[in-house]
């Protein structure tokens, strides 16, 4: 692929262009299996990971692709292999179970007569199955090594180097997730402002708002929670919703909503950006009775700003425990949002 890496402003200005999300072609004449094209000009997969880890971006989980552990092509033919020899020459064999006599042999060994198949054992008739015989599933013999087993081994061999890999090898092969690109919140947010903020992956904010960018959140999350796995502490999560007031046809401005939140807030506590809309809030040392006070006192608010934008905040700690990653946090609780 050509060497093309862009400004990146212009690659997002581009994933606008097409829609907000750039999907993967299939392609196995790239080195990645994958290109991403803008109508017909490539775009440089670096480019659009630079944009996720500054948050402009977010990945949508597409397929997995596995690569040659001895030299990395993504040409592996994968296919069942013999348990023993590895040879790739196996036949599937039906076997039959002659009740009368227990004998069990492949298909073949029972001679076809006009009423049936005769046992070589005891030369009586197989006439109906589950009445006096059964056909157990099919049997798997090695046409090079003569072994026979029920369950063949996956195999691979390598278009590029020509390589096997096999048996305990099987876990050297490299697997890589192939990933589409949506425009985040922040990447809205930053097109509408007509640049990236300067040295975007050292801020830690959104733009210069008390709101944390999404990766920088679920860092903080990470490391809470291995506080409280090392050292039993605790802390507690908030997801607040909101429904932004549609104010003369314009979606207003999310400032003064974010400051007013942030008003609700200790020095240790961090406001986190979840979905357009959605925020996480996540307290440290606080336990749960107080998180739910805290909850309260933010879905209930009179003050105005709070109300026109439905605020509604809950506890979600509890939901986190089984997601490791940032999209597994924002799937699972994207479920809840859907359920409640
Ligand atoms: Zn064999
Ligand atoms: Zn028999
Ligand atoms: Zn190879």
């Amino acid at each position: 692929m050509i060497e093309r890496r862009q400004d990146l402003f212009r690659v997002l200005a581009i994933v606008q262009g097409l829609g907000g999300n750039v999907l993967p072609d299939w392609d196995r004449v790239s080195d990645r299996g994958v290109t991403y094209n803008a109508r017909g000009e490539p775009l440089d997969d670096r480019d659009l990971e630079s944009l996720v880890q500054s948050d402009h971006l977010e990945r949508i989980f597409m397929d997995r692709i596995s690569r040659c552990p001895w030299c990395r092509s993504h040409a592996l033919n994968m296919r069942e292999v013999c348990v023993s020899c590895k040879s790739p020459r196996i036949v599937a064999v039906q076997l039959l179970h002659h009740f009368r006599c227990g004998y069990v042999a492949p298909e073949y060994e029972f001679t076809a007569e006009s009423d049936g198949r005769r046992c070589p054992k005891c030369h009586g008739m197989l006439r109906d199955r589950g009445t006096d015989h059964d056909a157990p599933g099919p049997h798997f013999t090695c046409q090079s090594c003569d072994s026979s087993f029920q369950v063949p081994e996956i195999g691979a061999v390598c278009l590029g180097c020509g390589r096997q890999t096999h048996s305990d090898d099987l876990q050297r092969i490299i697997y890589e997730d192939v990933y589409g690109y949506k425009l985040s919140p922040l990447g809205a947010a930053a097109l509408r402002a007509g640049s990236l903020q300067p040295k975007q992956t050292e801020q830690l904010t959104e733009f210069d708002l008390p709101l944390l960018r999404r990766s920088v959140f679920m860092a903080f999350l990470d490391d809470e929670r291995k506080r409280r796995r090392r050292f039993h502490s605790t802390f507690n999560v908030l997801l607040v919703t909101t429904e932004p007031p549609v104010i003369d046809g314009a979606a207003p401005d999310e400032r003064a909503l974010i400051e007013t939140i942030a008003e609700f807030l200790t020095e240790t506590d961090k406001l986190g950006r979840l979905d357009e809309c959605q925020y996480l809030v996540l307290l440290p040392s606080v336990d749960s009775k107080t998180a739910s006070a805290l909850a309260r006192k933010l879905s209930s608010d009179p003050s105005s700003i709070l109300r026109e934008w439905k605020l509604q905040a809950q506890v979600v700690v509890g939901l986190l425990d089984g997601a490791p990653t940032p999209e597994g946090i924002a799937a699972s609780l994207r479920a809840v949002l859907a359920d409640g």
